[in-house]
């Protein structure tokens, strides 16, 4: 059999670290980045007869959550221990929710080609996370880093719906998107700030039955989801065409190499004697509480792509202006403020967001105009105060260097001001015209492609300041003479 008989299948465990000032069962400031075991306190350390408490605001996230991937919420949920002994886990189990998580079920749909596709969710609960083991820092000894022990974290878990590394990546990048939009978390891979583990499993095609899976443990980037998931499915097809048996086993992976290996960790002591935690009461979420959080949330990145077409802007830019949430925000206060909403989209597809990318980390909210500086130099434009390319190649990059100018005096005081000096510009058109004999000829001889040429040279005399339009229908005038 090729490997094209193969179906390959794959659900995902998505950790989540939320964003919330403190950490879920104490009052240590969850932050990421500073000098290790800077924030711990007795409770984090686990010192006996401390008592956890839950922090509200993780919870609400968690809401949020539910509410963007249409899971159904527990409205009473609770807390259990789950024991394994490790040296980054104080208490010697952690805090999660195993019988009653905060949700149950939902969806979201990835680009697939033309269309979507769905991938189900089997639930989200919440539980602390661990500190962290450094192994590189010294010859003989491992660290131990507590600062992120406590820290709240959502386990997002789907059902097994994915087919390809591609589908993996694709979902992943749309999970990021969406809690950013919702603002639980930054969901930044590289820092660990969002994890997933991978389980893969192999099966023929037309099979209904699911074969043994695997787990490829603490995936923190997509490339290394798609490697993973990749070399991982290639590995099982070769065992399964050998006739051999796949064991279902935790795997490591490793990025240097792109391969996966058994672990013999805590991970395969499955034995986690969960019970309900007796020092957290249960939690309840009341109606009145969801419809609040319901109420703060922002337009989902696909209702907002959908609302932009309504407004005739194109799909595909559409897509870019809904991948972050600041760039909602800035586009839609743009389209409030200048009324020509091609001309808007226009500019924040070709200079808002490329500058953003180039200088300023990618990050909008970092962008130096105001909304209202980019409305009055749109507004240049609109009124014929100034040619567009001009204003695009001159005044843009003149505003950048000097954001708090004001766009209107800024082209005054530059000369770009648009002047349709008649007189100048037969001027500059003779003078064109006399440079470049060669190509007068050419154009009289029936390449009429030429007259860009001719309108670009004598826009360029006229210091970008004459309308083109104006330029090529007297243009073509001087050169059929
Ligand atoms: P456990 O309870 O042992 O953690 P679950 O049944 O909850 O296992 O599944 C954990 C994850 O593994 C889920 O994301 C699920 O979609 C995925 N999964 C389960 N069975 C398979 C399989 N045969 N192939 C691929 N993924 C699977
Ligand atoms: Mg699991």
């Amino acid at each position: 059999m090729s490997k094209s008989d193969y179906e390959i299948i794959i659900g995902l465990e998505v950790h989540v670290q939320l964003n919330t000032k403190t950490k879920i069962f104490c009052g240590d400031q969850n932050s990421f980045g500073e000098l290790a075991n800077r924030h711990t306190s007795s409770i984090s350390l686990a010192h006996p007869g401390t008592l956890p408490r839950v922090n509200r605001e993780a919870i609400n996230k968690g809401i949020a959550l539910a509410l963007a991937l249409g899971s159904e919420i527990n409205q009473e949920n609770r807390f259990d221990r789950k024991h394994y002994f490790y040296p980054d886990l104080p208490k010697a189990y952690q805090i999660t929710q195993d019988r009653l998580p905060i949700c149950v079920g939902g969806s979201i749909d990835i680009p697939s080609g033309d269309t979507t596709r769905t991938i189900r969710f089997h639930h989200t609960h919440m539980e602390e996370d661990a500190g962290k083991s450094i192994h590189d820092l010294d010859p003989k000894n491992s660290m131990i880093d507590l600062n992120r022990a406590g820290t709240p974290l959502l386990e997002i878990v789907t059902e097994p719906d994915m087919r390809s590394a591609q589908e993996v990546h694709d979902f992943i990048a749309t999970l990021q998107q969406l809690v950013r939009y919702i603002g639980i978390s930054d969901a930044n891979m590289e820092e660990g700030s969002m994890r997933c583990d991978c389980n893969v499993s192999v099966r023929l095609k037309g099979d209904t039955q699911l074969n043994n899976r695997c787990e490829v443990k603490n995936i923190n980037s997509k490339k290394f989801a798609m490697q993973a998931v990749a070399y991982e499915a290639q590995r099982q097809i070769k065992l399964m065409e050998q006739g051999e048996h796949i064991d279902q086993q935790t795997l490591h992976f490793d990025s240097e190499t792109g391969r996966t290996s058994s672990t013999r960790d805590k991970e395969d002591a499955h034995d986690y004697r969960y019970f309900p935690d007796p020092d957290l009461p249960p939690v309840y979420i009341t109606d009145e509480e969801i419809a609040q959080i319901k109420e703060q949330m922002p337009i989902l990145p696909q209702a907002q792509k959908q609302l932009y077409i309504e407004q005739d802007i194109k799909a595909e830019h559409a897509e870019l202006l809904i991948q972050e949430r600041a760039t909602v925000t800035f586009t839609n206060e743009l389209l409030q403020a200048h009324q020509d909403s091609s001309a808007a989209v226009n500019f924040m597809i070709n200079k808002v967001l490329p500058t953003t990318k180039e200088d300023y980390h990618d990050d909008l909210t970092t962008f130096p105009l105001t909304v209202a500086q980019c409305a009055a130099f749109l507004k240049l434009i609109d009124a014929g105060k100034i040619i567009h390319s001009t204003a695009y190649q001159q005044l843009y990059p003149a505003l950048l260097a000097d954001p708090t100018a004001d766009p209107a005096a800024l082209c005054e005081s530059m000369g770009l001001s648009q002047s349709n000096d008649t007189d100048l510009i037969d001027d500059l058109i003779q003078a064109v015209i006399q440079e470049n004999p060669d190509e007068v000829k050419k154009y009289q001889k029936g390449k009429k492609g030429l007259i860009g040429f001719f309108v670009g040279k004598v826009m360029k005399e006229s210091k970008g300041k004459a309308d083109p339009k104006l330029i090529q229908q007297k243009l073509t005038e001087a050169l059929q003479s």
